[in-house]
Parts: C-alpha cells; sequence; structure tokens
C-alpha cells in the first residue's frame, strides 16, 4: 500500500517541471514549459500542490494506519496535526515551505524567474498569510522571487540577515518590504520562536561576515514532537565551524543540504553532529556548479544517510506527525554527483554563483521595448510605447549596447 502511495506520489512530482530549467523539459519530458504554455504548466503544478496538500490533511484513516505500518522507527505519540516540510523544485536556488495547522513559514523564493511559481504552490495550499517569510541571505537564488512573494501576501514577520548586496534583486526585495510598511527582523542566534505546534530555535548568522553573503545566511531548526529539521541556507564551512562552536544543538532527522549539496558546505562535523537521517538538496538539473558535489555525496553515502533531490525527483515533501516523518518519493539511489563547469575552485565558484545571478536577474529586470521600424530603444514605461503599432513592437532582454551595436538607438525622451 505504501509503495503505491509514494510511486503516485512520486509520477505526480513527476509533473512539476522546474521554473528554471524549460529548456531541458523541452526536449525530454512531456511536461514541457515553454513561455507559451506557461499558465498550463502552473495549472499543473496548482492541481498537484492542491493534491499533495489534500492528502495529507486527509482526516487520516489511510495515512494513520500508514505511519502505524511503517518501518521507520517510531518516537512517540503522534500529535493531532502535522508539520508539513515543502521543498520545492526551484532549479538551480532554495524555496522551502513549512505549514504546521494554521500556521505557515516560506525559506527563500528561488531566483527571479520563480516568483510566480511559487506564489502559485502557496495559493494552492490555501496560504493566505505567512507567519515567517525568510530571506536567508542576499543571493538572487534565494531572494529573487521574495518581491513577488511580499506583494502578494501578507507576511506577519519578515526575517533577513543584517547583510545588504548591491543588486536589482536584493532593491526590489527591500522596495517590496517598504511598500507594505513592513519591518525586518534580524533573527540572532539562540532565539527561539514557535510556529503552531512547532519550535524554532536560530542558530545562526553567529556573527557578522561582512559582505559575505553565504556565510551570513540565517540557520534554524525546527522541531515538532519529536520529529526536527535543519535548515542552514548556504553557510559555508566557517559559519557551520561557529555554529558547532555556539554549542547550539544541531541534531536533526532531516537537514537541508547546505549551499545546494556544494562541498564549500556540509562539512563532516557538521554532518556528525547533525547525525540526519534524510538529507534534502535542493539544486538544478545541469546546473553550472556541479552541485552536489561528489564529495558531499561520499560522505552522505559512507554514513548511511538517505538522500532526496529535487533536480532528480522534483518538489520534496516531508510530512512529520511528530512521530514519524513519510516522504512523498522514494530516497534517491543515484549518488550522481554534479559536473563542474569551468573552475574547480571553490571561491572562484562562489564568485561565478554570485555574478551570473547577478547577471540573470539584472536581464530580466532590466528589459526594453524596442521599435524595429524607427529602430529605437524604449523603457518600458515610455509613453512612446503605448502609441506602437504591435507589429513593431519587441520586448529585449539584451543591453542596450548590445542593440546599438545592432543598429537601434535610445530614446531621447526615457533614456533607457
Ligand atoms: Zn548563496
Ligand atoms: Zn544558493
Amino acid at each position: 500500500m505504501k509503495r503505491i502511495k509514494y510511486l503516485l506520489l512520486f509520477m505526480m512530482c513527476l509533473l512539476l517541471a522546474g521554473c528554471t530549467s524549460g529548456v531541458n523539459q523541452q526536449e525530454d519530458s512531456t511536461a514541457i514549459m515553454t513561455p507559451s504554455v506557461t499558465e498550463t504548466v502552473s495549472d499543473v503544478e496548482i492541481e498537484e500542490a492542491k493534491i499533495l496538500s489534500s492528502r495529507q490533511e486527509e482526516p487520516g484513516t489511510e495515512d494513520a494506519s500508514d505511519s502505524s505500518q511503517s518501518s521507520m522507527p517510531g518516537r512517540g505519540e503522534p500529535l493531532d496535526s502535522t508539520l508539513q516540510v515543502h521543498f520545492m523544485d526551484v532549479g538551480q536556488g532554495d524555496s522551502i515551505l513549512l505549514i504546521q495547522g494554521e500556521h505557515s513559514m516560506l525559506i527563500d523564493a528561488g531566483d527571479n524567474s520563480c516568483g510566480t511559481k511559487v506564489q502559485s504552490y502557496l495559493q494552492a495550499n490555501n496560504i493566505t498569510t505567512l507567519d515567517y517569510c525568510v530571506g536567508t541571505h542576499p543571493d538572487a537564488d534565494h531572494i529573487g522571487g521574495l518581491d513577488v512573494i511580499i506583494y502578494k501576501f501578507d507576511c506577519k514577520d519578515i526575517w533577513m540577515p543584517p547583510c545588504s548586496k548591491d543588486t536589482k534583486t536584493y532593491e526590489d526585495v527591500i522596495s517590496a518590504i517598504q511598500s507594505k510598511n513592513y519591518k525586518i527582523t534580524n533573527p540572532s542566534a539562540g532565539g527561539t520562536y514557535t510556529l503552531g505546534d512547532a519550535e524554532i530555535t536560530v542558530l545562526a548568522p553567529v556573527k557578522d561576515y561582512g559582505e559575505d553573503a553565504n556565510n551570513n545566511s540565517i540557520a534554524f531548526k525546527v522541531v515538532y514532537g519529536e520529529n526536527s529539521f535543519l535548515f542552514t541556507g548556504d553557510c559555508e564551512e566557517e559559519a557551520e565551524a561557529d555554529i558547532l562552536a555556539s554549542g547550539l544543538d544541531v541534531s536533526a532527522q532531516v537537514m537541508k543540504a547546505g549551499h545546494h549539496g556544494s562541498d564549500t558546505s556540509n562539512s563532516r562535523e557538521l554532518l556528525e553532529a547533525a547525525a540526519p537521517e534524510y538529507f534534502v538538496i535542493s539544486s538544478g538539473e545541469g546546473n553550472d556548479y556541479g552541485h552536489p558535489r561528489a564529495e558531499v555525496l561520499n560522505n552522505l553515502r559512507s554514513m548511511g544517510i538517505k538522500v532526496f533531490r529535487t533536480d532528480e525527483q522534483g518538489s520534496i515533501v516531508a510530512v512529520s506527525d511528530g512521530a514519524d516523518i513519510t516522504f512523498n518519493t522514494m530516497p534517491s539511489e543515484s549518488w550522481q554527483a554534479g559536473e563542474p563547469k569551468g573552475s574547480s575552485n571553490s571561491s572562484m565558484e562562489t564568485q561565478a554563483e554570485t555574478e551570473s545571478s547577478y547577471e540573470e536577474s539584472e536581464s530580466i529586470q532590466k528589459r526594453v521595448v524596442l521599435n524595429t521600424n524607427t529602430m529605437k530603444i524604449h523603457r518600458m514605461n515610455c509613453s512612446s510605447v503605448k502609441q506602437m503599432s504591435e507589429k513593431n513592437k519587441q520586448v529585449s532582454s539584451l543591453t542596450v549596447e548590445e542593440l546599438k551595436a545592432m543598429g537601434y538607438e535610445p530614446c531621447k525622451n526615457c533614456k533607457p
């Protein structure tokens, strides 16, 4: 029975197309994600998320009998409700939704292309208000979609580290926060919060890492009954070592991979201290950084830790009843490491990640409108765009310099 349920949910998850992997999907899957069929796919996603959430909220005959037959060791009495942890497939990035009863928390929202997908996923789970909206650190693959979420949902508390970044992506998030008159909370290590019946202990940042966004990541542990989950954003080994030195309890049954399974994070020391049974990697299929790295997978394998991966399995959903944790799919058995493209030097890698995220966000944000008849470049909001005939109008994400090289001229009024 249980195997059938896994299979069913797994097949539904295959339908969920990663929002940044449209091109790859197109080649080898029927779940095609191209700009022209975006609506259709997001409908499928909404349906799927509804099914997932309704299955988990079914006043449990089947689920209860399943968990009593579970091969996982019981840890106590199940609670009346559940804690759902959805590791959404957002390609190369993070976005995790926690639901406990009427309460919810969003940890990151993928990159700039993922805001509406995450929005749909939340709406499909009947969420209108987030108790916590967390931007773990200001990198684009974490906060890129957060502006959309902040505009569309009521957020009771917004968590971000005291670390800014000189990017349009970061500015957009701050503008969204200001437009709704929200204040930012900088949670500090050791602080405790509640999400319904779940308890949250903040583990990091332990100190200020200057402009090092990854190490400034907010990390915390969520405990529900006898079950526990660890989230460390993109903390690198330095921040991981500081968390361990702080003496806070990092032990957890489920650990989200630090920095998408990079070997600059997920140190053996942290893995041993956390001693998770399950490890969930949120990374993009065929990503440029070689995530997850072989060294990390080797450590996990030798320690007998079961691995789930969004790049192979789509969105991963873990449901805790306070005693046992059930996943929507079987663990991955591939142990397939990512293949880095370009330099394997890890500081170069981090640098490259930062820059490509930045470029991507810039190209998305700075789209211009071309008049292919007059060969003029306009800003989106230029008054002449409204008067332009549709057949001459073309939206472009090329830079003004690139367009000039093609013979276009910037409009003298809107000065793009
Ligand atoms: Zn990062
Ligand atoms: Zn990241």
